[in-house]
């Protein structure tokens, strides 16, 4: 069968933001040619991490302007709108099946196929990236405040000097501690820009 068959082709192998965290993503870009033609065409699904991996398959029927999904034992069907085009032809788009809204994008998991905004992607991995290396610079900056209260947590400000009257096994108790949750939030910080580095890579293929 031809139209998005074949090989790479289809959903599943589109990259993008969503892949940090392991999602389907379903692209209509990759759906287009075969809304264009007539006739059912098949295509399978490969995991956005592993592309050899298949996860399920899916038929386009342009007739009737749907998807029909199969994985993870989910029967899906996606319905497709047309919206014409500036310079002529067509445009389509994906209905989530959660708002109703056009999506070029959906995303994908075990329970369903929704759109950016109903999934909450965007969202969720900044606001968690941030918050976890946040937490983490609170966290060493309130060890730090046991020797210094006015410490601010900073990469290139120091861990504060032993005060006289600290014993020193208790000093290293907390250069300790500071040097764990220092380390904590910069992975995690350094997790969002691997992300983000990641997300730009593929956008230049
Ligand atoms: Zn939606």
């Amino acid at each position: 069968m031809g139209g998005v068959g074949s090989g790479r082709y289809g959903a599943g192998y589109v990259k993008s933001k969503d892949i940090v965290e392991n999602r389907l993503t379903f692209s209509i870009r990759f759906f287009s040619k075969a809304f264009n033609d007539t006739g059912l065409s098949s295509f399978t699904l490969h995991s956005p991490t592993n592309s050899r991996k298949v996860l399920g398959s899916g038929i386009v029927n342009p007739d009737e302007m749907y998807i029909s999904l199969s994985y993870s034992n989910l029967e899906l069907r996606i319905y497709v709108d047309q919206t014409p085009c500036h310079y002529g032809g067509v445009r389509y788009w994906f209905i989530c099946s959660s708002c109703g809204r056009r999506s070029s994008k959906l995303y994908g998991d075990n329970i369903g196929l929704a759109c950016r905004t109903c999934c909450n992607l965007n969202y969720y991995s900044q606001q968690h990236t941030k918050t976890d290396s946040y937490y983490y610079q609170r966290k060493a900056e309130q060890v730090a405040r046991k020797i210094d209260k006015e410490y601010k947590y900073n990469l290139n400000r120091p861990f504060p000097a032993k005060p006289k009257y600290m014993k020193w096994i208790a000093y290293q108790k907390l250069w300790c501690k500071f040097k764990k949750y220092s380390e904590l939030s910069f992975q995690y910080w350094l997790r969002g820009a691997y992300k983000f580095l990641d997300l730009n890579k593929d956008f230049k293929q």
